[in-house]
């Protein structure tokens, strides 16, 4: 488990190691991601250590939706994009690196030649059972 001390966007916070940075509250901070998928890509992070949304802090003022939107707003007219894709990994099996949450604003092009991730299908009647037994769990 990585401690707040070695976690490398913890050392970003306190400002440690240098980010190019985009915007950030008392709860949040933005900054570009050093290896974009698209130039442009940037990451949102809680200033709080923690490892992935389901141990994310509740945020005391700042509404993260509109956070996100800011930024992404920002991220899209400054890049002149035809879309964006906000992403999450959670969890070394999703492709999570970084042990600290962070959410990804990675700027689209029609032309960026990017796939999407395939579909799967359903066997029959699978999809009821998958629904109930989620459902279970709240
Ligand atoms: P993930 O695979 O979701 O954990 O993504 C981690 C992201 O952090 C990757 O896209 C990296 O390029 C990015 N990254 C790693 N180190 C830094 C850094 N020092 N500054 C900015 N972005 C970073
Ligand atoms: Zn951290």
């Amino acid at each position: 488990m990585v401690s707040e001390k070695d976690c490398i966007f913890c050392k970003i916070v306190r400002a440690e190691i240098p980010c190019s940075k985009i915007y950030e509250d008392n709860e949040f901070l933005a900054f570009l991601d050093i290896r974009p998928i698209n130039k442009g890509h940037t990451l949102v992070v809680p200033k709080l250590h923690c490892k992935n949304l389901l141990d994310f802090p509740k945020a005391e003022e700042t509404d993260l939706i509109e956070f996100i939107k800011k930024v992404a707003n920002a991220v899209v007219k400054a890049t002149k994009a035809d879309g964006f894709n906000l992403g999450m990994n959670n969890g070394r099996a999703s492709g999570q690196v970084i042990p600290h949450a962070h959410f990804h604003i990675i700027p689209r092009f029609s032309d960026d030649g990017l796939r999407h991730w395939p579909n799967r299908e359903y066997e029959k009647g699978e999809i009821d059972k998958v629904q109930k037994k989620i459902v279970s769990f709240l």
